[in-house]
């Protein structure tokens, strides 16, 4: 079969389109045959290598499948051959505390397709039967693959850790990139008030489309002071970040007594500062966030099949293209998601 694989780590040009081997399912596995796989800045990372992060070589990436069950494993007893289905990202033991309680992604072996095992950018990829969940037939599959990841974190970020109430205000940093398309519409369906960025006018504008009631310009304007316009000198409730050191000290001043910041990532960087006296006399919560787990991802595609959250789909690349497509990701032009199409 065709696959994205690199062997090692480095920048888009480690990115070979080549033959591997066809792959077998094991008990309680199915193989998809990739129609459509989505692009996310942890490609990037996963790429490029990670420190303690030990990626097993040749690895292909890749997180977001949409496609057709090809093949089944033994014991697979909830789907079969020829029917179409979306993956969940993560891959967990199924077995631990964390798992049977339903927090899988707190899991100990909690891991996504694409990063410590081989992903979806492959006409096929392998994963448990407990991955597969039902196709959103209203999307093409370009569409669907553009859902998993972004909107299963962006939902466990607002509404698991940050405990989201309908109409407060949340401040949503970097609303073009797949993430932040996702946690606007997210935010507008509990009705709350949507102050959102974005580094161009084209970009914001787009979040306008999707619900942002108001906007800042974060290259062209400085956020806590226009968060503190905006909101009458009060601040926001809400603060979802995936940015970090540029922002970091903004989205802290931009929360309100009480206010809670969540964040997934830090693309600028990692290092970070906050006051403490800031801290307790504000009653603020920092609060972290990684991927989402199961029954969020089951609640977000019932939504995204009711028309209620829409996939955002910038671009789409040929799988061969990988390389170019993690170009284009990586200059940071895109407004929603970048996704491969996987010839047939
Ligand atoms: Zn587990």
């Amino acid at each position: 079969m065709k696959a994205i694989l690199f062997d090692h780590h480095g920048g888009p040009e480690v990115l070979r389109y080549t033959d591997v081997p066809e792959l077998e399912p094991r008990s309680g596995e199915v193989i998809t045959h990739v129609h459509a796989c989505g692009l996310n800045h942890l490609d990037l990372w996963v790429r490029g290598g990670l420190p303690g992060v030990p990626i097993p070589l040749p690895h292909i990436p890749g997180s977001d499948v949409a496609g057709v069950i090809e093949k089944v494993g033994p014991n697979v007893t909830t789907v079969k051959r020829g029917q179409k289905v979306l993956l969940a990202p993560g891959v967990t033991c199924g077995k631990c505390p964390a798992c049977l309680a339903g927090r899988d992604n707190h899991c100990p072996q909690f891991t996504n397709l694409g990063y410590m095992v081989d992903g979806g950018c492959a006409q096929y990829v392998r994963c448990p039967e407990v991955n597969c969940f039902p196709y959103p037939e209203t999307l093409s599959f370009e569409e669907a693959a553009a859902v998993p990841l972004v909107f299963q974190t962006a939902w466990h970020m607002l509404l698991t850790r940050a405990q989201l109430q309908p109409a407060e205000t949340v401040l949503i940093l970097g609303a073009g990139s797949g993430v932040g398309s996702a946690a606007v519409q997210i935010a507008k369906f509990f009705g709350c008030r949507v102050i959102a960025t974005a580094g161009n006018d084209a970009k914001l504008a787009k979040a306008k489309e999707l619900g942002a009631d108001d906007l800042v310009n974060h290259h062209a304007q400085k956020i806590k002071d226009e968060v503190r316009r905006l909101t009458a000198k009060r601040g926001v409730d809400v603060v979802f970040e995936h940015v970090g050191s540029s922002t970091w000290d903004d989205s802290v001043a931009s929360l309100t007594r009480g206010g809670r910041l969540v964040t997934c990532g830090a693309t600028t960087g990692f290092d970070a500062k906050i006051d403490l006296r800031f801290l307790f006399s504000r009653q603020l919560s920092i609060l972290g966030s990684y991927m989402g787990n199961k029954s969020e991802f089951a609640t977000v595609l019932k939504l995204v099949a009711a028309g209620k959250l829409k996939p955002v789909l910038d671009r789409t690349f040929p799988l061969a293209e990988c390389r170019l497509a993690h170009e284009y990701l990586e200059s940071g032009s895109q407004f929603g998601k970048v996704v491969l199409q996987i010839p047939l």
